[in-house]
């Protein structure tokens, strides 16, 4: 039922979604060093979410007895000189995401995969919601960031985030 392409494909998104979580707890980190705690924590929470990510797609495989090989997860390197820069890194990085589950998405419809196609339903909304939520974060910091007091006050916002389990069950 499960085609090679599809396979491959949904076993690089382990990867990818590891990966996330590496990026945005470097990202997480940066902030705590810059005394940004609210960003860290907004952040690290964003870290969780990709590890369920992760954790969802190593269920899925796993539930329909495919095999999941875990690959190196690479070093992040965003340069960050500025506190938009890991802002305007999450927007990138989430497009590319989307990108990479239509990626599958494509795979599993030609393959007639409807199963596939079901799980990653959840994938493509999250990733509407995902792009959605960093662009409104760079646009907030533009809009407040420039001046110490709307950067204290964004921080105060972003610091109230509080992580949730995924609500996909499998
Ligand atoms: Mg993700």
């Amino acid at each position: 039922m499960f085609s090679d392409k599809v396979k491959k494909l949904l076993n690089e998104q382990v990867q990818k979604e590891f990966f996330s979580a590496y990026l945005y707890l470097y990202f997480s980190n940066y902030y705590e060093e810059q005394g940004l705690k609210g960003f860290a924590n907004w952040f690290r929470v964003q870290a969780q979410e990709e590890r369920d990510h992760a954790m969802l797609m190593i269920q899925y495989m796993q539930n329909n007895d495919l095999p999941v090989t875990l690959e190196a997860i690479e070093k992040p390197a965003t340069p960050l000189k500025a506190h938009m820069d890991a802002l305007k890194a999450s927007l990138a990085h989430e497009q590319y995401v989307t990108q990479s589950i239509h990626t599958i998405y494509e795979a599993a419809y030609e393959a007639k995969d409807f199963r596939t196609m079901q799980f990653l339903d959840w994938f493509v909304k999250e990733q509407a919601e995902e792009e959605t939520n960093s662009s409104d974060n760079i646009k907030k910091m533009e809009l407040f960031g420039s001046e110490s007091k709307g950067l204290y006050m964004l921080d105060q916002e972003l610091g109230a985030r509080v992580y949730a389990a995924p609500s996909l069950v499998l």
